[in-house]
């Protein structure tokens, strides 16, 4: 998959959490916070997410390695996820929602290949 199409599916699904993670927070009702909260959520997720290729190269020999493990980005996503919630400010909090889930989505992105992800590191 090309870098430019990780970055517009990553913003994509970031704005899409962002959306439902304002919702939840009780601001649907406010058009322009939605709006806001998908713009910086999507940023944030379309700013992390070539960081698992940063790790692991798709030019190098550990192309798809622990970097691209479901399990060790997974427990990643969901430390920084929660680590986001002490952001007080709503959209400040959403960009770094966005930043936190970025290397989550090019995962999601890597497994519809055929090459698919690791549970673990490569070949695990
Ligand atoms: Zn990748």
């Amino acid at each position: 998959m090309r870098d430019a199409e990780h970055r517009r599916n990553s913003f994509i699904m970031g704005a899409i959490v962002g959306a439902f993670r304002c919702m939840q927070e009780g601001r649907g009702n406010d058009p322009a916070m939605v709006f806001g909260s998908m713009l910086a959520s999507g940023a944030g997720a379309a700013l992390t997410e070539g960081l698992p290729d940063v790790i692991d190269p798709p030019t190098g020999p550990s192309h798809r390695d622990v970097a691209h493990g479901a399990l060790p980005v997974g427990a990643l996503t969901v430390a920084a996820f929660n680590a986001a919630q002490n952001t007080p400010d709503p959209i400040m909090r959403r960009f770094a929602e966005g930043m936190a889930i970025g290397p989550a989505t090019h995962l999601a992105a890597d497994a519809t290949t055929p090459k698919g992800i690791n549970l673990i590191k490569r070949g695990f």
